[in-house]
């Protein structure tokens, strides 16, 4: 580029407009502000009709949403096309955005500094050609995004939901950027903009004009037509921000940048709190908390959530789509009736909000498998909806049969099935471990957990980790009888007070043998009670240090512990068994477990012996038997995860592998159904079967793990 040319590239903003059309224009800009402003402080208003929020905000958590999940747009990268029309979408809004406003700068600086409006203080020379040729690379992006969303509004796919707002946003957003490209062409005839090549787009548009016969003269009346009609538009859309689906980006962003911690996590609730108002759980939809109303301005109906469900899949009524829209949709009605905080009133515009606008049945088929959860671009929960209203279904005494049994079961004898405390050691008869007040200088708690200690398939699995734990020589010991249920599966149905007088109770226990962070690890081989203590027990006070025994199992691995059981694998390995591996959503999804069991099996299946389902990782699919499911009548066919069940069978695997005692339990019952010739163990049955001898005794050795 030559020198002389570099010197002149430049372009007059607000060229052509005469100084009475630059005075209405601010007056449209201050109009188009007014209405956003306005717009804004009514949603915000609405907004506080819900409760104060309890959860602790954290602005580094906020900042890392913001950074990954907006900027970078993380949850909307890697699904398919429309993934990829977004990020063009949001990267073109984005890029114009702040290209308009670095025109505003450069108008702003000319001003304050007195300069003509030929004299540009930095919008010129190289960074005007680089802008420019930014700039019309934008506009491409903006309008294939667009494109891409009409055509498939076009098409209707049943995930998408459908609004007239939603066209007329993705219509005046293409007419804007068409007329940007006019706009762009007629001022490159009309100043005869020097190099306008770099604006690679205007510049066809201006040599088609030119071919049209159009002078620099002539072209003027055009300009400025075309000028007036762009910039209208332009702020039409900006006020119509928080009035249609562009609301999300305000939302949204709001929403993420509470950082709210939510995987596996449910909000905590105040006993005192529900002894001074008499209720619990919500209602009532100003009885949702502020950043949850927030959420239901932030959805864009985009069906993600839907798609993952494992309920939905199965043909449950449940779709978490549904559940945001139809509480956003009611949100709206009660905001209009009742804009501004007012307690006392029923709120519920006509209808019940738990019964009538969301059904009990949709509230009982969520299994808490936090798929939703994971993958909504907008960090929206609808789990958080769903459990805050079984909460107060539970409360009124509606849930009923045998899920309402195994509450009764759990509240009159500590345990789910029922089965008195004093055979909660059964599972152990025959190998010497250890009870805690015999062993109290332990470094590990093992906790055994309800299943494996009554369910005599599941006994096994508690059998074969304590083989492991004597091989490895960790100075381990269980609580025997003192242990109760840990609540995980109360609180997930509803039953927030059930779950914090067991939690309470093991709280307690937990503190008389000196079970705390630092002091003694707690090894569970159930990933619902391993998040149960590290997030529910958590909001209760209780400082834990908690692992899932296929973590535990690979550092000892790591640290040669296991060095007999690695030799003895490695002798197995001669003749690799054939596993898939499933994972268990409480320990891939939320606790981000993948890698470590991955890295067990591979002892024994070698690399190639693990073979991988589509869906894995934390993609995992549902078993059916989180939430409290477990305990629902459902016919084996009926149940949710009948799916996951079949594409394990069709990896041809002979075994399926797990690591959560209600995986094996699920899992179990759907290959027999379908007479499927795969055996489902435990990973630690399977590690377990490798150890080259018995242990004869236990260790009691302090090697501090
Ligand atoms: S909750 Fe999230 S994933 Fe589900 S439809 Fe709304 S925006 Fe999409
Ligand atoms: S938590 Fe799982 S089952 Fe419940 S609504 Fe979300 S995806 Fe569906």
């Amino acid at each position: 580029m030559e020198r002389h040319v570099l010197a002149v590239l430049t372009r007059e903003i607000f060229g052509n407009v005469s100084d009475s059309a630059k005075l209405w224009f601010w007056g449209f800009s201050a109009l188009s502000t007014g209405v956003l402003a306005w717009g804004i402080v009514r949603r915000v208003r609405r907004w506080r009709i819900g409760r104060s929020a309890t959860e602790r905000f954290s602005w580094r958590a906020g900042l890392m949403n913001l950074w990954q999940f907006v900027l970078l747009q993380r949850r909307v990268r890697g699904h398919g096309a429309a993934g990829a029309a977004h990020i063009l979408l949001f990267g073109g809004f984005v890029v114009l955005s702040i290209g308009t406003g670095l025109i505003g700068v450069e108008h702003g600086l000319q001003t304050l500094l007195g300069r003509a409006p030929t004299d540009p203080v930095f919008h010129k020379g190289l960074y005007f050609a680089v802008y420019e040729f930014v700039m019309d690379l934008a506009g491409l992006a903006l309008l294939a995004g667009c494109g891409f969303f009409i055509y498939r509004r076009w098409k209707r796919p049943p995930e998408v939901g459908h609004e007239w707002q939603d066209w007329l946003v993705l219509v005046l957003f293409v007419v804007i950027g068409v007329t940007g490209y006019v706009l762009e062409g007629l001022r490159i005839v009309l100043e005869q903009t020097p190099l306008p090549g770099v604006s690679f787009v205007g510049v066809l548009f201006a040599r088609a004009f030119e071919s049209l016969g159009m002078t620099s003269a002539s072209s003027s009346g055009w300009h400025i037509a075309t000028w007036w009609f762009h910039a209208v538009l332009a702020l039409t859309v900006i006020a119509l921000f928080p009035y249609t689906r562009l609301l999300h980006g305000i939302a949204g962003t709001v929403r993420l940048a509470a950082g709210i911690e939510r995987l596996g996590r449910l909000s905590p609730v105040s006993i005192e709190e529900v002894e001074e108002t008499g209720e619990i759980g919500v209602t009532r939809v100003e009885q949702f908390k502020r950043w949850q109303l927030i959420e239901l301005d932030a959805c864009v109906s985009c069906g993600r959530c839907e798609q993952q469900c494992p309920a939905f899949e199965a043909g449950k009524p449940l779709s978490p789509r549904n559940v945001v829209q139809d509480l956003r949709q009611h949100f709206e009605t009660v905001a209009m009736v009742q804009p501004a905080r007012s307690a006392g009133t029923d709120g519920s515009a006509g209808r019940a909000l738990v019964g009538e606008i969301i059904l009990e049945e949709t509230l009982w088929s969520c299994t808490t498998c936090s798929a939703c959860v994971d993958v909504c671009p907008l960090g929206i929960s609808p789990l958080g909806f769903i459990t805050d209203m079984r909460r107060s279904l539970v409360a009124n005494g509606k849930l009923r049969g045998s899920p309402a049994q195994a509450l009764q079961k759990t509240d009159r004898t500590g345990n789910p099935w029922g089965m008195p405390a004093q055979d909660r050691m059964a599972w152990a008869n025959g190998l010497r471990v250890p009870n805690v007040q015999d062993n109290p200088d332990c470094d590990v708690l093992y906790w055994v957990g309800c299943a494996a200690a009554y369910d005599r398939r599941l006994q096994k699995v508690a059998r074969s980790v304590v083989k492991l734990m004597q091989a490895a020589g960790v100075n381990f010991s269980v609580l025997g009888n003192s242990e109760g249920c840990t609540g995980e599966a109360a609180r997930r149905m509803g039953d927030e007070l059930l779950f914090q007088q067991l939690a309470g109770k093991n709280i307690a226990t937990f503190e008389r043998f000196g079970v705390r962070r630092g002091a003694k690890r707690i090894v569970s081989h159930c990933p619902h009670c391993v998040n149960s203590f590290r997030q529910d027990y958590s909001q209760l006070g209780a400082d834990l240090d908690v692992v899932h025994h296929t973590e535990f199992l690979d550092e000892l691995m790591h640290r040669g512990r296991l060095q007999p059981l690695a030799e003895s694998l490695a002798r197995t390995g001669a003749t690799p068994i054939s596993i898939t591996y499933h994972d268990p959503c409480y320990l891939a999804r939320v606790q981000d477990v993948t890698a470590a069991p991955r890295a067990l099996l591979s002892r024994v299946a070698g690399e190639n012996g693990i073979v991988e389902m589509p869906r894995h990782g934390r993609q995992t699919s549902c078993c059916g038997a989180g939430g409290g499911r477990m305990w629902f009548d459902d016919t084996v066919d009926k149940r949710v995860g009948q799916s996951r069940v079949a594409e394990a069978l069709e990896t041809g695997a002979r075994t399926l592998c797990v690591s959560c005692p209600f995986c094996l339990t699920m899992t179990t019952d759907g290959i027999a159904a379908r007479n499927g010739g795969m055996t489902v163990r435990d990973i630690a049955e399977i590690l377990a079967d490798t150890l080259p001898s018995q242990p004869s005794e236990i260790s009691t050795s302090s090697n501090g793990v």
